[in-house]
């Protein structure tokens, strides 16, 4: 009989053997959920049960409490509530994920429902916000849950304390998740956060329609410096709250350095989110700034359209970024700049520039072209500039404009000037060799080679590695050059002309405060921009300013070449205007070193026999 073989799995020392098992269990297997399982079956079979769960709910505090329910749970219900035990809200409240309802064995009684035909005992436990039941239960007969209750106690607490080691365990582990994932003062992710969030989303549920959106305050240093760096903490907190209201659920973002932010949002329109998020920045700095006046709070925002192709999450965040970076050349307090196709290929060129620079050093493709400088006085050639051309392998010719701004960022100018150089004074040095006539060449110099403090004495050491006079080579430095380091470059300049190179101010008039420089600098020869012979083209007033800068320019004791030349007008002005040299398509484009071998040897010939005639 059922009856009798209970009575005899209840014997004390086996029930004790039970709870030892429990308890092994508990602390061998790693895997709570597998874990329950073995002590679950192993429980319900020793006490013939026929459910033994865990639930995890936001119950009630309870600590121990039996569960009756009837067969039909819809009369058992019915009764409860008409014995006024409890009312409807409060029995929706007790439901029990199985579809019993809970309730104490005293509420039972007052219900009078008599004898029930299953029943259950829970055991509740409650660890701050977590609370979850033990539910034992026993359908087909109603059992007198005293004598085994004390057991099923000690299983249960065994439990419970195991939950709660976890529970503790789990929110160490969160804890410490927010400190490593999230940024403290914004609470947004962290970037690598940021990274591995959006990639696993993108595996799962692929690209869809999820944009990048790269968020910059410009001038955030000097409101710090205003307003206090507590006010501006303020400000960066407030715009973190902006972005995760407006974006919500369908947005990730990530305080990426001091007042740099990024972020993806899923789900958008592009056109729409766009145009939303540029209202959202509109809004956000106007009322910063009329909130604080002394400042001027620009936020410069670059948003890219993910694809499908694109490589990686960081690529988009760069992307995004690039777009951001285009906002500099705007002038409005929000500045919001798309990533488009024309940007994509800027950067691709930019970057087979980056990665074909050192090559190209390396297979000698950048090579020394040379224009010449034609003295109107004589009519002669009487100098050349070299200018450099970058022919590729494939033979491909990149401009100067294409790659000199890129070369100046990654540094890699001052090799190719060298280069530049190099090919230059092995040129002079074979052309005296060969008893040819040479006129100086001017050599065009970055600003970066006077990051280099050996940069004057290596310039010598070449020189006169090849013997070449330092009168044959000249130095053109740009004006803006000066502009940003005068002490450094003039100082490095001096030293120059001290040993017989000349120096030469290029672009004179394409900056700003152009003619304070010339007080101060020290150099032969300045370099008319191109854009006063524009200017000149177009009305009298034009051509006055060259006539009397050159007058003045030459009252001050330098050289005076004009750049640009391609007109026979043009060169008349010039003429008009006394200046010494030209150098300009009208005469000839920047030719190859053997082409301008020939150039110089015939076109001086000629200017001689129309000298002599
Ligand atoms: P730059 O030094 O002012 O050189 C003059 C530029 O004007 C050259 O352009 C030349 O080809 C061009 N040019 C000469 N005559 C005329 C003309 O009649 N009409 C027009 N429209 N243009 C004329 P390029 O060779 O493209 O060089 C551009 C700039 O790149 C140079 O301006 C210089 O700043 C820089 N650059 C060129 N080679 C080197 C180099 O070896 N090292 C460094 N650091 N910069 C270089
Ligand atoms: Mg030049
Ligand atoms: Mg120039």
């Amino acid at each position: 009989m059922a009856g009798e073989a209970k009575l005899h799995k209840t014997a004390e020392a086996d029930m004790d053997a039970l709870v030892l098992f429990c308890m092994e269990i508990l602390e061998s297997v790693p895997d709570i959920v597998s874990a329950l399982k073995l002590i679950s079956e192993r429980t319900s079979d020793f006490f013939e049960l026929d459910d033994f769960v865990y639930v995890e709910h936001d119950g009630d505090k309870i600590d121990i409490l039996y569960q009756w329910s009837a067969v039909d749970k819809h009369d058992f219900a019915e009764k409860m509530c008409e014995s006024g035990v409890y009312d409807w809200k409060r029995l929706m409240h007790l439901a029990r994920p199985d579809g019993s309802i809970a309730c104490t064995k005293n509420d039972y009684e007052k219900a009078q429902m008599g004898d029930s035909r299953a029943a259950l005992v829970v055991l509740s436990s409650s660890v701050r916000d977590f609370t979850g039941s033990i539910v034992f239960t026993d359908r087909k007969i109603s059992r007198d849950w005293d004598s085994i209750r004390s057991t099923l106690v000690r299983i249960a607490n065994q439990i419970f304390y195991k939950l709660r080691m976890l529970k503790k365990e789990e929110e160490i582990q969160k804890a410490w998740d927010r400190k490593l994932n999230y940024d403290s003062l914004t609470e947004l992710a962290v970037y690598n956060k940021l990274i591995m969030e959006v990639s696993e989303y993108i595996e799962r549920s692929g690209v869809g329609k999820l944009a990048c959106i790269y968020a910059d305050f410009s001038g955030f240093q000097y409101y710090n410096e205003v307003y206090g760096y507590e006010m501006g903490d303020n400000i960066l907190k407030r715009f973190a709250k902006t972005l995760k209201e407006r974006y919500g659920m369908d947005s990730l973002f990530s305080r990426l350095s001091s007042d740099n932010f990024a972020g993806f949002v899923r789900g958008w329109e592009f056109e729409e989110l766009v145009s939303d998020y540029k209202q959202l920045a509109t809004s956000f700095t106007e009322e910063c700034n009329k909130e604080y006046p002394l400042t001027n709070l620009v936020l410069a925002t670059g948003i890219y359209e993910v694809c499908e192709q694109d490589s990686s999450v960081a690529a988009m965040i760069d992307n995004a970024n690039e777009a951001r970076k285009k906002c500099k050349e705007q002038t409005a307090e929000t500045m919001v700049r798309i990533y488009t196709e024309d940007l994509r290929q800027e950067l691709e060129n930019v970057r087979m520039i980056n990665s074909n620079i050192l090559k190209g050093l390396k297979n000698k493709e950048f090579h020394a072209y040379l224009q010449p400088k034609v003295s109107l006085k004589s009519g002669k050639i009487e100098g050349a500039e070299a200018l450099v051309r970058w022919i590729r392998q494939d033979g491909t010719r990149v401009m100067p404009d294409q790659f000199i701004n890129i070369a100046e960022q990654n540094g890699y100018i001052t090799k190719i000037d060298f280069a530049v150089l190099e090919q230059v004074l092995e040129y002079l040095e074979a052309a005296a060799d060969d008893g040819e006539e040479v006129v100086p060449v001017s050599v065009n110099f970055s600003r970066r080679n006077n990051e280099f403090e050996d940069f004057v004495p290596h310039v010598l050491e070449r020189l006169d590695a090849h013997n070449v006079s330092h009168e044959l080579i000249e130095a053109e430095v740009t004006e803006s050059m000066y502009m940003a380091d005068l002490s450094k470059v003039d100082n490095n300049m001096r030293k120059l002309r001290e040993q017989g190179v000349e120096v030469s101010v290029d672009d004179f008039g394409s900056g700003y405060s152009s003619l304070n420089i010339l007080a101060k600098v020290s150099a032969d020869t300045v370099k008319l921009d191109r854009m006063f012979l524009n200017n000149a083209n177009k009305d009298e007033r034009g051509l006055t300013v060259i006539q009397y800068l050159t007058k003045m320019l030459k009252r001050l004791g330098f050289t005076v070449i004009a750049e640009g030349v391609e007109t026979e007008e043009q060169l008349k002005w010039m003429r008009m205007a006394d200046c010494d040299l030209v150098q300009g398509y009208y005469y000839a484009k920047p030719m190859s070193i053997p082409e301008f071998r020939v150039f110089l040897k015939d076109f001086n010939a000629t200017a001689r026999s129309m000298d002599s005639e």
